[in-house]
């Protein structure tokens, strides 16, 4: 071994992709993802990489910074696929595993945005985020700064609230019966995933879109999802002028569904990139 110290880069300034003004899809996939492992489906077999869909998620390019909408598993790859190396605030639609467990990973951003990370979110998902990750409200000793994410825990409910320097619209969806989660609605762009139905205190907020994200899982009926003939109905109502479905399973091939699709109506894909109006 030689005598001089060992070899080390220099650190560099943060590399990211620019993004204002846009809305991008980092998952449109399932809790499972797509494909999933061990199916021999023909979606999951196929080899288009619409048909690639990592868990649900997506980033509002705010002219304040990136706002991330839920942290899957997947968020770091999500984040390394898309050229984003910074995430400025997170809001949760809701606390299950495919939208939280990926959270750690926010770890990083408290160093380069020099402050604890904003996590908007209600009190449910508040409760379930100290359960989980217990350790990054820990004043433990054998954790140091770095090991455990720096989390300002900022609650909401369904009254617009302002993150980053742009208005926020919390939008009351029910996931199933007894769920209740949030969309984000942002300018004329609402994201609404995870749900099946949307209760009447929301439609009012859900008018004038430009861009409507919303559930759509599979063809057959779901007891917390919209199927996509159901969500095809709640498009149709809501009547944006371009709709996007998510959240979306292996029984729906890209192509094929989006040649069944009625006009304004198509599946996202991961890596889809659309302007905020
Ligand atoms: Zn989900
Ligand atoms: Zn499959
Ligand atoms: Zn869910």
């Amino acid at each position: 071994m030689s005598q001089s110290p060992p070899p080390s880069s220099p650190k560099k300034d943060i590399v990211t992709r620019d993004i204002a003004g846009r809305l991008l899809f980092l998952g449109t996939g399932t809790s499972m993802g797509v494909p999933v492992v061990g199916c021999g489906c023909d979606v999951c077999q196929s080899t288009n990489p619409k048909n690639k869909r990592l868990r649900c998620s997506v980033i509002f390019g705010l002219p304040g910074g990136n706002l991330l909408i839920d942290t899957p598993p997947d968020l770091r790859t999500q984040l390394l696929n898309n050229g984003i190396g910074i995430i400025h605030a997170v809001a949760f639609t809701h606390s299950h595993a495919d939208h939280l467990f990926g959270l750690d990973d926010v770890r990083l951003f408290q160093f380069y945005l020099g402050h604890a990370v904003p996590i908007y979110c209600e009190p449910n998902v508040d409760a379930k985020i100290r359960k989980v990750y217990d350790y990054a409200f820990s004043n433990e000793v054998q954790t140091h700064i770095g090991s455990r994410p720096a989390l300002d825990m900022r609650e909401i409910g369904t009254t617009p609230f302002e993150a980053l320097g742009s208005e926020i619209i919390p939008i009351r969806l029910q996931h199933g019966p007894k769920f209740e989660v949030l969309g984000f609605r942002v300018g004329n762009v609402a994201y609404c995933t995870d749900t099946n139905k949307i209760p009447d205190e929301s439609w009012e907020k859900l008018q004038g879109l430009d861009v409507l994200v919303l559930d759509a899982l599979r063809p057959d009926p779901h007891p917390t999802h919209f199927s996509v003939e159901e969500a095809v109905e709640a498009a149709q109502k809501i009547g944006a002028k371009q709709t996007y479905f998510t959240h979306i399973s292996c029984r729906l091939e890209h192509e094929r569904t989006n040649h069944w699709l009625p006009e304004g109506m198509e599946l996202a894909y991961d890596g889809l990139e659309i302007p905020l109006t």
